[in-house]
């Protein structure tokens, strides 16, 4: 209550604020003495469900002599029933309104994972097209107020002289198909419309639009919708891929930047100096506007922006309800924490991120739609709902989306000398942030274990346009720990949010204080850059409290970047760090990779770098061991699990080394260590035909580090009896559904749902394909996946895919606890080595921070049957004396209690002498017993970043358990080593797995007890 009432107050003094800056006074709608195209108006007319889902701005299209409709390509209006256009037809049209009208330039901005262009469509008067690089000067100085030594006259004279680009991207979201009609109308008003108020817009701001993000998705969206239109009341197959690789998490790749939608979009939006980053999506009747969202705010951006998202949104809602359209409100259920969304790019760049949910149908049928209770009831912030029911309208949906947008433009137009005014100061106050609100700089210190994984980290940042400097001399600076003022009981102090400076693999070492040297050749991300923000978002700490109001939590709480890349970096305060003898990196980052020595047998450190795993794939040819124990060679340390390269070439191996970064040492010997042999697994990743989304993150990491696999689906395993005669390891990455889900499928009700490339469909198929994507694993596939495992193949599951392994017997002794209060909803949660002498360790220290959704709570046992892993009651009963003491019995003497077996949380308990006698066939002989790799940290410990609530659930339990199962293994994670492009530090837990399949136990020391 009080929250909301705090909100209307600063709702209420936003409007005020809002009205002092508008000044439009134009009247909205058509300019009489320019003719409307009557057909298409027409038409428009004639698509609107209702009259009140139009408004004065869209419910007419001049016409132009010369100037192409949407129609030339479309065949009908924009938003007509039946139609949805391919991104070729899209571009297509826009190329055409380039030649017609010197008011649309249109641009290439790269490519997709599956080689189709994204374009970028800039629209606005010719006037102003055709001084874009003189404004793009005056952007890029009030962008980076460096060149103009901050010096705020200058940037008025600036401000004064340019105009602003508001820059708009569509359909990122496959499923959700109006935004390219849409737009493709906007762009075409934007250049012909006559009327004062459309006139105002082009005449005031460049107008730059890529209609299709996602485009690989987008065409097999409309693939799936033509298939319905040639299949009248057929049941349709769902849109199983998007993009190549994930689906709606394409939107929640600004952290990582794995995608190239997402690198494309943001070099559009940082190369244009925009101030605006406005991304439309479908899933919300009928207009949310969700720029101001809600709590809590993201923790890094400028509250300049946080008041721009009040003024903005108030005013667009506002303008939309004098126009009677319903349904159209701001706030709503989205909280506006994680960075991960393509629109952030805006907000972490010093712009303004808008996002709005119109409401789709998923195609371009007119359809009854009932809204649910939350939708069409009135709320404090939705004085104007939705309908309970309605007919509903591809047209109506691109009324909505473009009536916003050009009430958008227009405001913005009207006060672009105060949103270019804010530009400058938010990029100025980034540049201030070490002498305001700090740090000074993060610290990358040359001596980290991992300069690999350092390297690319930091070029993730230099993507972001973060400027990275390397240091030629060691400094000091004080890294003292500053108080840790209201952190939660369970926020260890070493390792807790900032700003202590946090090394993350040994947490002890975290609580240095004084000072500290770093050596030469460290990297400082300097906090008085542009983009400094972008730098601090993502390399800082998160903490969401478990007592936050806002319990509908949207999206991930934690990314914490150098954390979950296994690395150590340092949060520093003192300003003294700026004065470090360095020089800014030109180029990207990267690790000089040799050979040192001489010989012919070749050593490389492990030391989990995922380079490493390219090197072994690469040199498939020479002969690879694993050291089983650490070494000393060369006048070096060698960790567990190092290579012995044997029978390569010196010229391939020095290539290889100075492509990958990676020091390798050449000796004549090899040393005298136990090893085992390290051979190219013949890997399968497995996925489901009902959910790929998730799979879609381990795809990608395993074909940016070259990790060769076979992509099967579970109908594949299902059909294949020698599974084992293909492959060694089998991946089975999280699928998002339930263990009977996988094995079951779809229902086999109706027709059959096909996912393959015809003249039809010709985007489907291609990444799989199948006659029918209904029938799952099927108790065949089980079957087959169980012998493969008994045959010697690894099994990798995480996650749900670890339930589905448990669930299905495959786990002997490991079972799954209900979780009843634990809430981890991604966040970063510590981990533990229990087995370092395990393979799937290599690399790896004493500790490292791993990503958590809830994962599983897995209890070990040495029983088949039956839990375990709970600690049993050893609190004395009721009965004389004090809590220590034992009880006596009367009339009797006393009797010796026998010790309790004990054991740790995240190991078996001993077997009685009572189960060895009367469980006898139960019991798991020691060397088929789960093997704990890694588990969960204890709870003073656990927390790193995020939320977490009910820790204690989940502290200590087993978390990387390696379970042997005949002559193989099966793997279970219950946290995700992979996700997001963003725990680069934990991909090599999967690939040692990988690396090692036929040595898993290496280093195993069998207990009978
Ligand atoms: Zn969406």
């Amino acid at each position: 209550m009080t929250r909301q009432l705090l909100r209307c107050l600063i709702v209420c003094l936003l409007l005020v604020a809002a009205g002092a800056v508008a000044s439009g006074q134009i009247k909205p709608g058509r300019d009489a003495n320019q003719p409307v195209d009557e057909e298409y108006t027409q038409k428009i007319r004639a698509y609107t469900t209702e009259p009140f889902f139009n408004s004065p701005l869209t419910d007419y299209l001049p016409a132009s002599p010369n100037v192409p409709t949407p129609k030339a390509v479309l065949g009908d209006v924009a938003g007509a029933p039946g139609k949805l256009p391919y991104a070729e037809e899209v571009y297509r049209y826009m190329r055409l309104l380039e030649k017609a009208t010197p008011r649309v330039k249109v641009y290439t901005i790269g490519t997709t994972e599956e080689g189709r262009e994204m374009i970028a469509v800039a629209v606005a008067s010719e006037q102003l097209l055709a001084h874009l690089d003189e404004n793009r000067a005056r952007l890029t100085k009030l962008a980076d107020p460096r060149m103009i030594n901050l010096n705020d006259d200058e940037a008025d004279k600036l401000v004064a002289a340019s105009f602003p680009i508001y820059y708009i991207t569509g359909t990122i979201h496959s499923t959700e198909t109006g935004s390219p009609t849409a737009l493709m109308e906007l762009a075409y008003r934007l250049a012909v419309d006559d009327s004062a108020y459309v006139k105002s817009i082009r005449e005031s701001v460049v107008t730059l639009i890529t209609p299709v993000v996602e485009v690989d998705g987008r065409n097999r969206m409309v693939d799936i919708y033509n298939w319905h239109l040639a299949h009248p009341g057929e049941n349709v197959p769902p849109l199983i891929y998007w993009g190549h690789y994930v689906a709606h998490d394409n939107n929640r790749d600004a952290i990582g930047l794995s995608l190239k939608l997402t690198r494309n979009v943001l070099n559009t939006y940082t190369g244009w100096k925009a101030q605006v980053l406005h991304d439309l999506h479908e899933s919300v009747p009928y207009l949310y506007d969700n720029t101001i969202g809600d709590g809590p705010y993201n923790a890094w951006v400028d509250p300049i922006l946080t008041d721009e998202w009040q003024i903005i949104g108030w005013n667009n809602v506002s303008e939309l309800t004098k126009f009677g359209m319903p349904g159209v409100f701001a706030h709503g259920d989205f909280d506006t924490w994680s960075p991960g969304y393509l629109m952030f790019i805006a907000a972490t760049h010093n712009g303004i991120s808008r996002l709005y949910e119109t409401f789709g149908n998923a195609g371009a049928d007119t359809l009854e739609r009932t809204t649910s209770p939350g939708e069409y009831q009135r709320t404090w912030y939705r004085q104007n709902p939705p309908l309970p029911k309605t007919k509903w309208s591809q047209r109506n949906n691109n009324n909505y989306q473009q009536t916003a947008l050009l009430t958008s433009l227009h405001y913005f137009g009207n006060n672009s000398k105060l949103f270019l005014k804010n530009f400058y100061l938010k990029s100025k106050r980034s540049i201030l942030k070490p002498k305001n609100e700090g740090p000074a700089a993060y610290v990358f210190p040359s001596d980290d274990p991992r300069p690999g994984n350092q390297a690319e980290l930091l070029r993730t940042l230099q993507a972001q346009g973060v400027e990275i400097h390397r240091t030629t001399a060691p400094f000091t600076v004080n890294t003292k720990s500053e108080p840790a003022a209201g952190r939660s009981p369970n926020v260890v102090v070493s390792t807790g949010p900032a700003p202590t400076p946090s090394p993350s693999p040994t947490p002890a070492a975290t609580q240095s204080s004084g000072t500290r040297t770093f050596p030469a050749g460290s990297y400082i991300v300097r906090m008085d850059q542009p983009y400094s923000r972008t730098a601090d978002a993502l390399l800082d700490y998160q903490y969401w409290s478990p007592n936050d109001p806002q319990t509908e939590i949207y999206d991930d709480t934690a990314w914490t970047m150098g954390e979950l890349a296994n690395l150590q970096v340092f949060r520093i305060t003192d300003k003294k760090v700026l004065d470090a003898p360095a020089n800014r990196v030109n180029g990207d980052v990267r690790t000089a990779g040799n050979i040192i020595g001489s010989g012919s047998t070749y050593l490389v450190n492990h030391n989990a770098d995922n380079a490493l795993v390219t090197l072994r794939f690469r040199l498939k040819d020479a002969t690879v061991a694993a050291a089983e124990e650490p070494f000393e060679a060369a006048g070096q340390k060698f960790n567990r699990g190092s290579f012995i390269i044997r029978k390569a070439s010196a010229d391939e191996i020095q290539r290889a080394a100075a492509d990958l970064g990676i020091q390798v040492y050449a000796v004549a010997e090899a040393p005298a260590v136990q090893t085992h042999a390290l051979k190219p697994a013949r890997v399968a990743m497995m996925h489901t035909w009902i959910n790929t989304q998730d799979e879609g993150w381990w795809r990608i990491a395993f074909d940016q580090f070259q990790v060769p696999y076979a992509y099967i689906s579970t109908q594949d395993v299902a059909r294949e009896e020698n599974l084992k005669a293909k492959y060694d390891v089998v991946v089975f990455a999280p699928a998002a559904r339930d263990a009977a889900l996988i094995v079951n499928g779809l229902p086999m009700y109706g027709n059959p749902l096909p996912w393959k490339t015809t003249s039809l469909t010709p985007n489907l198929g291609k990444i799989d394909s199948t006659d029918d994507m209904r029938p799952g694993l099927g108790w065949t596939g089980l079957m087959n996946l169980q012998k493969f495992v008994q045959q010697g193949g690894v099994l990798i599951t995480v996650d749900d895919t670890a339930g589905f392994a448990v669930n299905y017997g495959f786990t002997p002794g490991v079972s799954i606890a209900r979780a009843n209060r634990l809430k981890a909803v991604g966040d970063i949660l510590r981990m533990r080595t229990v087995d370092a002498m395990s393979p799937i360790a290599y690399g790896y220290a004493d500790s490292l921070a791993m990503y958590c959704a809830n994962g599983p709570i897995f209890n070990i046992s040495n029983v088949a049957v039956g839990g375990g892993g709970r600690r049993r009651n050893t609190e004395r009963f009721t009965g004389r004396g004090g809590p220590n003491d034992p009880d006596i019995v009367q009339g009797r003497p006393p009797a010796e209690v026998p010790e309790s077996p004990k054991a740790e949380t995240w190991e078996a308990m001993p077997l009685t002498d009572e189960q060895r006698r009367y469980s006898g066939g139960m019991v798991i002989p020691a060397a088929e017993r789960p093997r704990v790799i890694l588990r969960y940290a204890d709870m003073k410990d656990l927390f790193v970043s995020g939320l977490l609530d009910g820790g204690d659930e989940i502290a200590e339990h087993a978390a990387v358990i390696d379970v042997p199962s005949g002559r193989g293994h099966v793997v279970l994670f219950s946290t995700n080593p992979m996700w997001r492009g963003q725990t680069k530090g934990s991909y090599f837990l999967v690939f040692n797995a990988i690396l090692n399949f036929d040595n898993l136990n290496a280093g195993r020391k069998l207990d009978d007890k």
